[in-house]
């Protein structure tokens, strides 16, 4: 039986992409081995969102030149956001490679007809499920849309075939993937809004949870934050990026929201929702961003006390509006600079914010076990451990919280 390995490293999108592939190659009589040594076929599923990832990509697939060499008829297979229209660059510096497809897309040597069905036989409790793909916003600083092309969303009804299909195998939690979830339908013929999708899916026997992501501030509608209040199985957390606190920033990053309509938003949201966990995406560094301009972030974070913020600093990506028309003025200093002190402070809110949790009881899902303990995620996201000698696994348990920390939670089983 041939051996195969996939190495992923970036978003939730990638990681939906690599089960596919986990689920197609298994289908195909493959079987995965941890050591690349080992291996008859070689993936790697890449993120070029910021440089640091593509220099990883990179340094990973130099690894693999020489087992090819050692093993010429070892395949090796690059895909994700590194893959562009035009490989001819990519296989001018890695002439070792075999092939190189686009994100998202039917390995070429592989039938298509087995990759739109490739679903993994024996699901995980909680699995990605794509619904639309691309991009059509293009900020300023993001080469997604360039990588991804543009929002092209899946059926409704494919969607929720697959979802039944993958509760049948014993999928208890699915979350719903998008670049932009709220632009979902919008070029379909029956233009179905999220909303209509997460309303479907709640009625499907078996299936305990759902969640969705990536929300954006200037598309996300009343009606989806008050399906998302309604619906029992819809997940009381949204991915709301903010990525800038400062108005000026925002514009020149073209967001197309202003940080009044966000702040505004975020209100509505916690009048729908309350008790909602909030999470956002934050760049600082983005060109000419001033300390007072970045004062504003600060500001925001401190007054909205986000569950979670992803931080980044702004990395200039070729091809990008930001790229090309303004220059990359904040030094690594500075972007290191305020990157970490938003990290503590985002810390010292968590650390609060968790520790209300103390003494709650809170209803998990469990996921897995790790290092003797079980885990899982409360319908807000939040990580929490557990012991019990009983087999929990895809079990929604309900939890009484002892020990909280800024990164997860610690609880006992309330039976
Ligand atoms: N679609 C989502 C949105 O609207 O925010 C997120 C997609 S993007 C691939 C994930 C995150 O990467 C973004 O939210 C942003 O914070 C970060 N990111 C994207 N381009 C970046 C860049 N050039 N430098 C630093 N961070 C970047
Ligand atoms: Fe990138 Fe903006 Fe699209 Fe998100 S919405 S993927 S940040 S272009």
């Amino acid at each position: 039986m041939p051996n195969y390995h996939i190495w992923t490293i970036g978003c939730q999108m990638n990681k939906a992409e690599s089960e596919r592939l986990f689920s197609l190659f298994e289908e195909s009589g493959y079987q995965f081995v941890p050591d690349v040594a080992d291996a008859d076929l070689i993936v790697i599923n890449t993120c070029v969102v910021r440089q640091n990832a593509e220099d990883r990509a990179a340094r990973k697939l130099q690894n693999f030149k020489p087992f090819k060499k050692a093993r010429p008829d070892m395949i090796i297979a690059v895909t994700g956001c590194w893959v562009e229209s035009n490989t001819d660059q990519l296989k001018k510096r890695f002439p070792f490679v075999d092939y190189f497809f686009k994100a998202g897309e039917c390995p070429p040597w592989v039938d298509r007809t087995k990759w739109s069905q490739a679903l993994p036989k024996e699901p995980q409790p909680a699995t990605y499920v794509p619904i639309i793909q691309g991009c059509n916003n293009f900020c300023a600083y993001c080469v997604v849309p360039y990588r991804r092309g543009r929002e092209k969303s899946r059926p409704l009804s494919e969607i929720v075939c697959e979802v039944k299909e993958l509760a049948r195998r014993g999928t208890r939690e699915v979350t719903l993937l998008g670049q932009n979830v709220d632009s979902y339908g919008h070029d379909l013929p029956e233009k179905p809004e999220l909303a209509d999708l997460l309303t479907e899916l709640n009625d499907i026997d078996g299936l305990y949870r759902i969640r969705f992501l990536t929300n954006h501030p200037k598309d996300m509608s009343l009606r989806l934050i008050k399906t998302v209040a309604q619906l029992e199985k819809v997940c009381k957390s949204i991915t709301l990026p903010a990525q800038a606190g400062s108005n000026e920033i925002l514009q020149a990053m073209r967001r197309g929201y202003s940080i009044e309509e966000y702040r505004r938003l975020v209100t509505e949201i916690r009048s729908e929702i309350p008790d909602v966990g909030l999470v956002s995406d934050i760049i600082v560094g983005f060109p000419s961003e001033t300390e007072a301009q970045f004062q504003e972030t600060v500001n925001l974070l401190t007054e909205v006390k986000f569950d979670t913020v992803h931080l980044a600093a702004y990395s200039p990506r070729p091809g990008t509006v930001a790229a090309r028309e303004m220059a990359d003025d904040v030094s690594a200093d500075d972007k290191k600079r305020r990157l970490t002190f938003l990290e503590r402070l985002q810390e010292n809110i968590v650390t609060e914010i968790n520790a209300k949790l103390t003494g709650k009881t809170i209803e998990i899902l469990v996921e897995g076990k790790q290092k003797g303990k079980w885990y899982g995620r409360t319908g807000t996201d939040k990580l929490v451990f557990f012991n019990d000698d009983a087999n929990c696994m895809g079990k929604l348990v309900n939890l009484r919280i002892d020990l909280t920390s800024p990164w997860s939670l610690q609880g006992t089983i309330n039976y």
